[in-house]
């Protein structure tokens, strides 16, 4: 299945909805620009294995380009090319000034140990050196990339370079001049959205039920802050299958569990569940946070969620939207839902260009505004055009970057 006809259809299908001009409509069917690379790194027996990986940059009308570093055995051109897409809407649709790109290196990192972990990224520093800056293009953490990596990230760039410069990378420890609250944002980010679709529906955290695939950064923290919020979370799963108990799960006890166990197998009071039975649970709402391509035409008949709630990126093909929208079950879609890492990016770089560090408060002071005004905005356009979240979240993008494009004059 390609990702990127996925993403081919939505921008149609957005077009459809807006003013855009024919030629801008063709721009945004194509990145600017895609690098192909690969690069040697000698592992721990001595042998040398060459690794291969891609950056699109998709869009700098907006600003310079942004997005995650993926390290995962399934990288492929075609998805990083949805993912850099993607980046591209969510920053326009939360308004920060940046464009979108996204990176992947065909690896799987629990294969590797931590030095040839350092040393892959290191050399895939190298590579991209030339394409990445502050005023270029800005990686970040995704799929299997830590802060850690970042900032392996920053010191190789700058041994580069020659001078400091933190805000080639965003997503780093907060002593290699990360972001208080950089990796809280996602979920943070997708807990105001949700607060205001739960207003907006008049459902009570209390009586509503949620499950959570992935527990990554995203998924594991999404679990955490809905727990504290007194949403009842009756499943969570990672890549190895996942718990369920219909009354609700202790969230905390179990993300002890597997910290201590490495999976969430055997976790007591709960029933073993694969990924793909998660997401068919009857639950309110339904939040995919671990990979693409997860409610397809295949499975979408059996979801029962009222909501579902994309923290990943792209969970949801085109198909299974279309027929999910005939069922009047709301998406929440992942350039809304998750924008609140990128927007807390953002924040990061303008910290390590000013030399001047927000506290925790302060960075969620001005991240709360932004999320709640940018699904006011989309479910505005949602209900004046009778359009999905997802469809008037597109349009609002494609306008805001037509009009970067336009606004640079002719070309
Ligand atoms: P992560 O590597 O921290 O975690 C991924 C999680 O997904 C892990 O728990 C893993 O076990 C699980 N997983 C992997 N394969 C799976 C499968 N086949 N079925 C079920 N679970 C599986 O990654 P993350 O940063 O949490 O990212 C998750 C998603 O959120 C991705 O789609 C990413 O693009 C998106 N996202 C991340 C950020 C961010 O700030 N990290 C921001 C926006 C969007």
């Amino acid at each position: 299945m390609s990702v990127f006809t996925n993403v081919l259809k939505q921008i149609k299908q957005a077009a459809n909805h807006s003013s855009i001009p024919p030629s801008i409509f063709e721009q945004l069917k194509n990145p600017e620009r895609i690098l192909q690379f690969s690069f040697p790194v000698t592992m721990d027996n001595g042998s040398v294995k060459v690794f291969e990986g891609y950056r699109v940059q998709y869009s700098s009308a907006r600003g310079p380009y942004k997005g995650g570093l993926r390290y995962h055995p399934q990288v492929n051109l075609d998805e990083v090319k949805a993912l850099a897409f993607w980046m591209t809407v969510k920053c326009a649709v939360v308004g920060v000034p940046l464009g979108g790109s996204k990176g992947g290196v065909k690896v799987d990192p629990k294969k590797l140990s931590a030095g040839e972990l350092e040393r892959l990224t290191r050399a895939l520093t190298r590579r991209l050196a030339l394409f990445i800056g502050p005023q270029k293009d800005v990686p970040a953490p995704d799929v299997n990339t830590t802060p850690e990596i970042m900032a392996w990230v920053r010191d190789e760039y700058e041994k580069i370079v020659g001078y400091q410069e933190p805000a080639v990378v965003t997503g780093k420890p907060l002593n290699s001049g990360g972001s208080q609250g950089r990796v809280l944002a996602t979920a943070q980010g997708g807990m105001y959205v949700l607060q205001e679709l739960v207003n907006k529906l008049k459902i009570k955290p209390k009586q509503t039920t949620v499950a959570v695939q992935g527990m990554g950064n995203v998924g594991g923290i999404m679990a955490q802050l809905l727990y504290q919020a007194g949403y009842r979370v009756v499943a969570m799963s990672d890549s190895s299958g996942g718990i369920y108990n219909p009354r609700s799960l202790d969230v905390p006890a179990a993300e002890k569990f597997k910290k201590q166990n490495g999976s969430l197998k055997n976790f007591p009071n709960t029933k073993a569940i694969s990924n793909s039975k998660l997401l068919e649970l009857p639950v309110d709402i339904l939040i995919p946070a671990a990979l693409e391509n997860q409610i397809t035409d295949k499975n979408v008949s059996r979801i029962k969620a009222r909501v579902i709630f994309e923290m990943a990126n792209g969970p949801t093909t085109p198909e299974a939207d279309i027929k999910l929208a005939k069922r009047k079950i709301i998406v929440v879609p992942d350039v809304l839902a998750n924008a609140g890492g990128v927007t807390v990016s953002y924040f990061e770089m303008v910290q390590n260009l000013q030399q001047y560090y927000w506290h925790e408060g302060e960075v969620m002071t001005k991240l709360k505004p932004i999320m709640i005004q940018a699904f006011k905005q989309v479910w505005q356009r949602a209900e004046q055009l009778k359009l999905s979240l997802r469809t008037a979240a597109y349009v609002i993008a494609i306008e805001r970057i037509a009009q970067a494009i336009e606004a640079r004059g002719k070309y």
